[in-house]
């Protein structure tokens, strides 16, 4: 215990929030340090990161899409699974290590948040990542534990709350109750798949072949869940299929609407699904507790509203959803002693 404290005076607690799209470390006692995309730019064909520092996070990100023959940037987590064990491993040194710095006598103690869906041989890679990177100790956070933490939710009390995390790549649907997960459920249609069906659109009405990147941008200036405020549009750029040029069009927020109902469907029956295999006592709980929305894709227009009233129950944003998993993350770190113990089954190594 004692040489613990002393050696925390010459290292740091560190937060992981290992999103899909997005990392995020905090520090005890300093906040949200780092925020870059969970992207590694590598040789093409093979695992070979490029020279650190152009290699992972922002840079990464600006060469997705874009990038010469010989590289490739790599999204390692990008469907909630990690796709690439090295990858995901020389991701995890560089957000710590820069976070680190290289003059700490003592590695840093970090808590990093998973998926809920990722399978024990996973958990244990992101584990090995860590120690490998040099952390002194490391524990894994479930993450709808740390969203609904980061959202004010009262989860060691003896009420339900529900937590739904909309990332990039996974859906993480929640109850929570004394601190503990009583039901929940991670599925693989998140940010991305929105993404995607707006790709898939343009394709079919437009004959026209558009980029991720152009796609999240619709998405995030006119789409939406459900009709909210005047109808919107937006002129798009892409490559025509048939002609194999360049060229531009404009389309609507309404049929932006209609290209993700079926992704927002989807969200919406992990939802439904996951209240219907709640007890009775946390299901009444939660008639006056509603359900918190959390993670950059509920940030989508509307989705608060299509929620309850498939479900009847009240449905709020969290503040800030894209930092709530790692806000949580650090307030457990701030409660680090106190509570390790308590929740002992959802931090494990
Ligand atoms: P992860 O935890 O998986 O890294 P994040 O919580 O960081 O994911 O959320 C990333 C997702 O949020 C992306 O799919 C991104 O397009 C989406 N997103 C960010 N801002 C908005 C917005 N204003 N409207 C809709 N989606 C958004
Ligand atoms: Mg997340």
């Amino acid at each position: 215990m004692w040489m613990d404290r002393i050696m925390g005076l010459f290292s740091v607690d560190m937060g992981i929030d290992l999103g899909t799209c997005n990392t995020l470390v905090s520090v005890r006692g300093q906040g949200i340090v780092l925020n870059e995309p969970s992207v590694v730019a590598v040789k093409k064909g093979t695992n070979q990161v490029l020279k650190d520092g152009q290699a992972v996070g922002w840079m990464a990100k600006e060469m997705l899409g874009k990038t010469p023959g010989s590289i490739t940037a790599i999204r390692p987590l990008k469907d909630g699974v990690i796709s690439d064990f090295e990858i995901t491993e020389a991701m995890l040194k560089y957000f710590i290590n820069k976070v680190n710095g290289k003059s700490r006598i003592f590695g840093p103690r970090v808590v990093i948040s998973i998926p809920s869906g990722i399978t024990a041989v996973e958990k244990r890679a992101v584990f090995d990542s860590s120690m490998r990177a040099g952390a002194r100790m490391t524990y894994l956070i479930e993450e709808p534990l740390a969203a609904a933490i980061g959202a004010g939710l009262p989860v060691a009390e003896a009420t339900a709350s529900m937590i739904v995390d909309i990332g990039g790549g996974t859906t993480e649907v929640a109850i929570l109750s004394l601190a503990d997960i009583a039901v929940c459920e991670s599925v693989r249609v998140a940010g991305d798949d929105l993404d995607e069906a707006i790709i898939n659109h343009m394709k079919r009405a437009y004959n026209m072949m558009i980029g991720e990147q152009s796609a999240e941008r619709i998405k995030i200036e006119i789409g939406s869940a459900a009709p909210a405020g005047e109808p919107a549009s937006m002129e798009v750029r892409g490559r025509d299929m048939i002609s194999g040029l360049p060229r531009k069009t404009v389309i609507t927020s309404d049929e932006v609407r209609e290209a993700l109902s079926e992704p927002v469907a989807a969200i919406t029956e992990a939802v439904t699904r996951t209240l219907e295999r709640a007890e009775p006592e946390l299901a009444a709980d939660l008639v006056e507790n509603g359900i918190a929305l959390a993670g950059g894709g509920a940030l989508l227009r509307g989705l608060d509203k299509v929620l309850s009233k498939a479900t009847g129950l009240g449905v709020r944003l969290a503040d800030d959803p894209l930092t709530c998993v790692a806000r949580g993350t650090c307030i457990f770190l701030e409660n680090f002693e106190e509570w390790k113990d308590t929740l002992e089954n959802d931090v494990s190594i």
